[in-house]
């Protein structure tokens, strides 16, 4: 068995940490470029949403590296997320391809079922195997985010520029040539410590922008055209609604206990959305909220083209634009968008930032008058 999975952000590193410790054989599908989305664009459905094709794409350069079983997770729920396995089977198999899909769908608090159907890709029934892979796999996503995070909020201030990117760099060359959960532990504690050494310009006026919306766009570089780097560049420290490991963490562990990150989401969310509506709909209406009294000054929600739950979050974004006066900028992305008209809307939007957080200085040293 060669097990293959589509690319989400650094997600791949993690799950390649989980399978080298359970001994599994993993084919990691080149990273995400223009062919993987060719490709998938190529044999998808036209007008499904662009984490498919990507998926797609991912699968199809995997199968040509010698890959025969995909691994996936499922989702229930108003949102095509829930049918992408069974449409990607269907036109594997009308391609030719001899591929088993393996879903694991969130289990929900359903800790039993989720382990039969790990055992089936971990090749051993062992459950304290099982477990302890799991555990460490969800050891590295956790550290591999938190530092993603500190990337994302420290790069602005860098004194010497590139000096955060080149250390970020070399942890992922690091951890891609590493075999095992410990080795890749071993050099994001090392990346965490020389982050600590990195010299910054504290008293720089940086914005602060919170990342909403669709969770695959947000998390997948390619997919948001590398969004947190550009607007690191254009002086914004950025935090993402959406991480991997909160992702599992919810599904896996709060959601059994009841999340208080994810209550206070769906309470803020509640007075304009009260239902689910799919994908992360909600969360865009909660988070974009909660970024507004945390004191940041924009929140940009990112979408795929015709991603349903993101439509009817942003149908409500003005009104909370309106209500709680904090700008609100939507990008929606596909196969056509192209870099250059993408980074003005983004240098226009910053230009606004900087503008309306001057215009908030003057008028209040002229009231302290
Ligand atoms: S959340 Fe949106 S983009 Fe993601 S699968 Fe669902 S409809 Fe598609």
């Amino acid at each position: 068995m060669k097990i293959t999975f589509p690319h989400m952000g650094n997600t791949y590193l993690p799950v390649k940490a989980m399978f080298d410790d359970l001994g599994v054989e993993v084919v990691l599908p080149p990273k995400n470029s223009k062919k993987t989305l060719e490709i998938g664009t190529k044999y998808s459905p036209e007008l499904i949403c662009l984490p498919m094709k990507i998926n797609l794409g991912n699968y199809i350069q995997s199968i040509e590296k010698g890959a025969d079983t995909i691994l996936v997770t499922g989702s229930c729920g108003p949102c095509r997320y829930g049918y992408f396995a069974e449409v990607e089977k269907e036109i594997l198999k009308d391609l030719g391809y001899d591929v088993e899909f393996v879903i694991l769908e969130a289990p929900d608090g359903d800790l039993k079922e989720f382990y039969n159907r790990v055992s089936r890709v971990a090749n051993t029934k062992n459950m304290i195997k099982i477990g302890k892979s799991l555990k460490n796999g969800i050891q590295v996503l956790r550290k591999l985010d938190k530092f993603e995070a500190s990337v994302l909020k420290l790069r602005p201030y860098e004194k010497n520029k590139g000096e955060i990117d080149t250390l970020y760099k070399e942890l992922i060359k690091n951890l891609e040539k590493s075999t095992g959960s410990s080795q890749m532990i071993k050099y994001i504690h090392q990346a965490q410590e020389a982050i600590k050494d990195i010299d910054l310009q504290k008293d720089r006026d940086v914005l602060k922008v919170g990342i909403v919306g669709e969770i695959y766009t947000i998390i997948e570089d390619f997919a948001n055209i590398d969004i947190g780097k550009k607007l690191n560049e254009l002086g914004a420290e950025v935090h993402k609604s959406h991480t991997t490991s909160g992702w599992v963490l919810e599904h896996l562990f709060y959601n059994s206990i009841g999340s208080t990150r994810e209550k206070q989401v769906r309470k803020a969310a509640k007075p304009y959305m009260k239902t689910m509506v799919g994908g992360h709909g909600r969360e865009t209406i909660g988070n974009t909220i909660l970024y507004t009294k945390e004191g940041y000054d924009g929140v940009i929600q990112i979408m795929p083209f015709t991603c349903m739950p993101e439509i009817v979050a942003m149908s409500i974004l003005p009104k909370l634009q309106q209500e709680y006066g904090i700008p609100i900028l939507t990008l929606i992305i596909d196969e056509m968008t192209g870099e250059a008209g993408y980074v003005t809307r983004l240098e226009a939007y910053i230009d606004l930032l900087r503008n309306r957080r001057e215009k908030y200085k003057n008028e209040k040293m002229l009231s302290w008058r």
